[in-house]
């Protein structure tokens, strides 16, 4: 079969045929040192051992992962050998007439020709259709729930399509991938329920689509343990909460399409570094590879990176040597740093763990459990310092960033002659949803909010949560007439949503104020005429949207 060779694959051809090259020269010098050794007196002797076990080394480590996974092994049990000579260099003669004989044998192997075959076991990306909004498939058997979701998720901003039986869901997936899946788990006319389904369709798609589980009961753990088998990341017991539902997609989407993730390399083995550097960039990461220790604070400093990875043996400064380096400082705290050698004694792990660092892999890595590992460590760094940094109720940002936000945009409104708006948003009679309803239906409320306006806005604006349940967004290259209209709609879209608590079913409105930028007025002015508008839409009955005089 005629395969158009992907570009990843290329690149890799290429490293192994480098890797290649060094091996044809490397080898028989390891051959040609290891006849040195007969030769030169003792104490020449333990340095050239020790030259040997540390290429050993480097060798096991890389071997396997450009596909000699032989040679690797053989490389790690002389690297041992060599280990275990030097420890007993005077008695034991017998040992090392052995290391020498074995090495020398490695050196003669037959001419290295090329890299073997597909030394990576990853699989090219399948591309998925991408447009404007976000596609999400129901399968819902009672029709009146599965139609209201669906309507409350187009309120959101979504493209909702509800299927009431299998077939139907089916049928719209051969058309097309939606960006999630909604499943109720079970099917009142289905001879299988939801989850088998959905565990058939895991096992047909190349890439798993973020699924939500719909179920009857609470906390039933069976079905939670089935749903989790199935690939559910969220399970909503009925009647569902459809804005906490909504929040959790979008936790699922930011999860997967935000920035990618950087990661910085430090190996002493360029050959590995490329490697590493190729097949992480393949999944979608920005790499860089770290090759003076001593600009470390540099690269953490420009670069940011999210993932370390460092070897454990280097020449100049060892992986737990820089590891604690990093660790000297609180800046860098939150960054996972993991360790990539060759090292297989359980006690020095444990031993570099100990001074530094999060976790240890064992060369050779596949190039799937690499990613593996890097993407998971990242996901969770991000996941941790996004926390840290916005609002924890809603993700949006704080008081204080998004004040900034507007300076930042008006200065900019004001160079380039384009207009911005800012608006203020507040939710009406809020505080009789927390008497009536309870306090974390209060939150749901504001968060159901915070989603709804990430949702309807666009990229370029800015958001913030200002209060309790008060919001700020400024709008870039955008008319107080026109931010009028956007935020117009999004009120009448808030109005429908429906939500549900102890106390029953409640709906909410919101008032808003907007103020367009001008010559005269500094970012607090703004705010304050905005503020102004918002007042005026509250005393003149609420649930409107008003613009500055
Ligand atoms: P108005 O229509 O005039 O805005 O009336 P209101 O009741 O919304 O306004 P008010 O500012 O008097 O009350 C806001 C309430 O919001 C008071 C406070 O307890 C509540 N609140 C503030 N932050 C939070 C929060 O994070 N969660 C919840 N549940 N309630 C909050
Ligand atoms: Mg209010
Ligand atoms: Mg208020």
């Amino acid at each position: 079969m005629d395969k158009v060779p992907h570009a990843l694959q290329q690149h890799l051809q290429q490293l192994g045929l480098q890797f290649s090259e060094r091996l044809r020269q490397e080898l028989p010098q390891l051959a040609q040192q290891a006849k040195q050794l007969l030769e030169v007196d003792e104490s020449e002797r333990e340095r050239l051992l020790q030259n040997l076990r540390d290429q050993l080394h480097r060798l096991a480590g890389s071997a396997g992962t450009f596909g000699f996974a032989q040679l690797g092994q053989q490389a790690r049990e002389l690297e041992q050998q060599a280990e275990r000579c030097l420890e007993r260099l005077l008695r034991q003669h017998q040992n090392l007439n052995e290391f020498i004989s074995a090495l020398q044998e490695l050196g003669e192997q037959p001419a290295i020709a090329s890299a073997p075959q597909e030394p990576s076991d990853r699989k090219p990306k399948q591309p998925r259709n991408e447009d404007g909004s976000r596609h999400i498939y129901i399968l819902e058997g009672e029709a009146a729930v599965g139609e209201n979701m669906r309507q409350t998720l187009n309120n959101f901003g979504y493209h909702a399509e509800h299927f009431n039986s299998i077939a139907g869901l089916d049928a719209a997936l051969q058309q097309r991938l939606p960006d999630a899946l909604i499943i109720d788990a079970k099917l009142p006319d289905e001879a299988s329920c939801g989850l088998e389904y959905a565990n058939q369709l895991r096992a047909r798609l190349e890439e798993p689509l973020p699924l939500l589980v719909l179920t009857d009961q609470q906390d039933d753990f069976a079905t939670q343990l089935q749903a989790v088998r199935a690939g559910a990341m969220g399970l909503f017991s009925k009647p569902v909460d459809i804005p906490q539902l909504e929040s959790r997609l979008e936790r699922c989407f930011t999860q997967q399409s935000g920035e990618p993730y950087r990661v910085l390399i430090a190996d002493d083995d360029q050959d590995l570094a490329s490697r590493y550097s190729l097949v992480l960039r393949d999944a979608g990461m920005l790499v860089e590879v770290l090759h003076d220790p001593a600009q470390i604070f540099n690269h953490l400093r420009d670069f940011n990176p999210e993932v370390i990875l460092l070897d454990v043996n280097m020449p100049d400064c060892t992986g737990p040597e820089l590891a604690q380096i990093i660790r000297c400082n609180d800046d860098w705290l939150r960054i996972p740093i993991i360790y990539l050698s060759a090292e297989t004694d359980f006690g020095k792990q444990m031993n570099a763990l100990i001074k530094a660092g999060d976790d240890f892999v064992s060369k050779p890595i596949s190039d799937n459990a690499l990613v593996a590992t890097v993407f998971s460590r990242a996901q969770r760094a991000r996941l941790l310092s996004d926390a840290l940094a916005r609002d924890s109720l809603t993700g949006l940002l704080k008081h204080g960033d998004i004040k900034e936000q507007v300076a930042i945009e008006l200065e900019r409104a004001l160079r380039s002659g384009d207009r911005a708006s800012v608006v203020m948003l507040d939710i009406d009679h809020f505080k009789r949803v927390n008497d009536e309803h309870g306090h974390a239906a209060g939150d749901n409320v504001i968060r159901a909010l915070a989603n709804l306006l990430r949702q309807r806005l666009r990229r370029v604006d800015s958001l913030g949560r200002y209060g309790g349940e008060e919001f700020l967004a400024v709008l870039p290259d955008c008319t107080p007439q026109q931010a009028k209209l956007i935020v117009d709609e999004i009120r009448q879209r808030f109005a429908e949503l429906h939500f549900i608590a102890d106390g029953g079913e409640f709906s909410c409105t919101l008032s808003a104020g907007i103020a367009g930028t001008d010559l005269h007025s500094d970012a607090d002015q703004l705010r304050e005429r905005a503020d102004r508008a918002l007042y005026a839409a509250k005393h003149s009955g609420r649930n409107q949207v008003q613009v500055a005089e």
